[in-house]
């Protein structure tokens, strides 16, 4: 297939990986003094545990899984808010897949629905806005979750729903921003990151260009990344080559999917539809300023937070974690989830205490998915 096949070639990779290792050496990167390279993109890191990656690589370089899982990221009071919306009357609830078993403070959402309210797993926003035109009677809820990369859908189907003047289809709006969050990395003092790998799909829609700031404010290198193994190395290696020549730039290995200015069609439905939110609150992370959007008070009538009022704001609930759950550590870096104590035993995808073990682009997934207890046995 092509644009899949050659960027799984072992060959090549056997190259680019003697090119990783060599240059390694050549900025004096060892297992006791790594490279700490952020993979932001929770699909990324599927991917580097998918084909081995962190297996492969010279042991210099040490990957620190970020925070760009949209399901990981948000906090447990927005679930909460979400099995409160499906469980009332009328109300026929929509959402992906992997938010379904994210738990909240009394229930997840699959839960909720083994109780009877009525929640539907959706692949898209357009079939919730058809759930909507089938059911007039029923008010159509759908759960607006993730990056950039789902955003655009998400505003389309608003723009559609006014189109056709529906009265019973509103968006529970939770989408949020990239480069927010790696500010807030980049401003923590404890942080020791020294690169970036950046985010492959939300790129597509924002282009290059809102990364910036990571290499003029900060000096770190950042490299948009593709999601194949080959796309990965190539980058590792272009992070580490700019740390050798004393560069700090934004590259784009990914040139063949992001164009640097972003997709206009996407960003001008993203403008039109919703507007920042002065802060957001991501779990592990706290509240970050401008990270979070709503919708335009033009489209109030498709907002859920204005239609059930919910809203947002100073007076509202803040949810801490359960006891034990080392989640925010994990989504900053700090520890991998195989040091989270919960770990394969009080946490499995069964019996899941945070969202990172659920989601599919969530780290402890990954580690579980790729390795089980064998990771945890390592680890000890
Ligand atoms: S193992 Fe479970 S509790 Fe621990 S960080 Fe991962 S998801 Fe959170």
């Amino acid at each position: 297939m092509r644009y899949v096949e050659e960027f799984r070639d072992p060959v090549a990779a056997k190259g680019v990986l003697a090119e990783i290792a060599r240059v390694a050496d050549r900025i004096g990167a060892t297992k006791e003094r790594p490279v700490h390279i952020m993979e932001i993109c929770g699909g990324h890191t599927h991917a580097i545990f998918r084909y081995g990656l962190d297996k492969l690589v010279h042991g210099g370089i040490e990957f620190i899984h970020g925070p760009g899982c949209p399901v990981c990221v948000l906090p447990m009071s927005r679930v909460d808010e979400c099995v409160e919306l499906a469980e009332r009357p009328g109300v026929i609830f929509c959402t992906f897949g992997d938010a379904m078993r994210v738990p909240g403070t009394r229930k997840s959402l699959i839960e909720a629905k083994a109780e009877g309210a009525d929640i539907r797993m959706v692949y898209s926003p357009l079939d919730a806005l058809e759930l909507a035109r089938r059911n007039s009677v029923r008010e159509v809820v759908f759960f607006g979750l993730g990056f950039e990369t789902t955003t655009p859908s998400t505003a389309l189907s608003i723009q559609q729903a006014a189109r056709e003047g529906l009265t019973n289809f509103t968006v529970f709006c939770n989408h949020i921003t990239v480069p927010p969050p790696i500010k807030a990395l980049l401003d923590d003092p404890h942080m020791v990151l020294d690169g970036f790998v950046g985010p492959g799909h939300v790129s597509m829609v924002i282009g290059t260009t809102p990364y910036d700031f990571i290499a003029r404010d900060y000096g770190k290198p950042i490299v948009v990344a593709g999601f194949e193994p080959l796309d990965l190395l190539q980058s590792v290696l272009m992070v580490l080559e700019q740390i050798r020549d004393g560069r700090a730039e934004v590259e784009n290995q990914y040139s063949r999917v992001v164009p640097k200015h972003g997709n206009p069609v996407s960003l001008a439905a993203i403008a039109d539809v919703y507007e920042t939110r002065p802060s957001f609150e991501w779990r592990g992370l706290g509240e970050i300023d401008e990270s979070g959007l709503r919708i335009r008070d033009s489209y109030a009538a498709f907002d859920a937070e204005a239609k059930f009022g919910i809203g947002y704001g100073a007076a509202r609930r803040v949810v801490e974690e359960p006891e034990g759950c080392a989640c925010g550590q994990v989504m900053t870096g700090r520890i991998k989830p195989t040091q989270c104590p919960q770990y394969g035993t009080g946490c499995t995808p069964e019996m899941p205490l945070g969202a990172l073990m659920v989601s599919s682009e969530g780290a402890c997934a990954a580690y579980w998915q790729y390795g089980g207890l064998r990771g945890l046995e390592a680890a000890e």
